[in-house]
């Protein structure tokens, strides 16, 4: 048996929708700028846009209903609220979440501007939220459902799955260039528009018809 010389990290995993077992996360892969009335409301041009992908540690997962620290280095935490696809293999689906690809925007803005990584404003403690995944056999047909976020019981973000301007399939396709999925790999898919600020004492819902929610509570 391995020794190790620091404890190794625990295996990070998500609840299956009635199924005993758990979903082991291995990489967070996230999608910018998939739908239009997004990439236009934060100032750019769909028409001429490709898809940015960029990741997250698996030690961003939270589960829902948490109640979450309000994290540091930032005064404009927003929302993005996603379908995460979680992946049995290289081209296989295993089932659907509801996620919530939480930024640092302040950050992220000063690293545009910069021309520098967006890490440190995606890729933060509890950054991830994701509901309990359900299997693709039991999801009906997602492609027109409503996605949608409340922040306080106020609907901050409305919109349907047949916005994505890149397919799931499209999505899998084109990371499979770049790098190979496998089993335990997520995809957040990319928000639509209404993004916003979540501040303390607030708690944000994300729901996509037929899927299990995703609520996390900060203080
Ligand atoms: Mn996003």
């Amino acid at each position: 048996m391995k020794q190790y010389a620091t404890p190794p990290p625990p295996v990070m995993s998500l609840a299956i929708y009635g199924c005993g077992n758990r979903f082991p996360v291995r990489r967070i892969y996230c999608v910018g700028r998939n739908y239009a009335d997004h990439v236009r409301e934060m100032g750019g041009d769909p028409n001429r846009s490709t898809p940015v992908f960029f990741t997250k540690s698996r030690e961003t997962i939270v589960a829902s209903g948490t109640t979450l620290p309000f994290p540091p280095q930032t005064e404009n935490l927003h929302f993005e609220v996603e379908l995460v696809v979680a992946m049995a293999g290289r081209a296989e689906i295993f089932g659907y979440g509801v996620g919530l690809d939480m930024t640092r925007r302040d950050l992220q803005g000063l690293a545009k501007q910069g021309g520098k990584p967006w890490d440190m404003a995606k890729n933060f403690d509890h950054s991830a939220p994701c509901s309990a995944l359900t299997k693709i056999t039991q999801v009906q047909d997602l492609s027109r459902a409503e996605i949608r976020l409340t922040n306080a019981g106020i609907v901050k973000q409305k919109s349907t799955l047949d916005k994505m301007i890149w397919s799931i399939e499209e999505i899998i396709a084109h990371l499979n260039t770049t790098v190979t999925l496998a089993a335990g790999d997520l995809i957040y898919t990319g928000t639509p528009e209404g993004v916003g600020p979540v501040v303390v004492g607030q708690t944000l819902v994300g729901t996509i018809a037929g899927l299990q929610k995703i609520e996390v509570h900060y203080v």
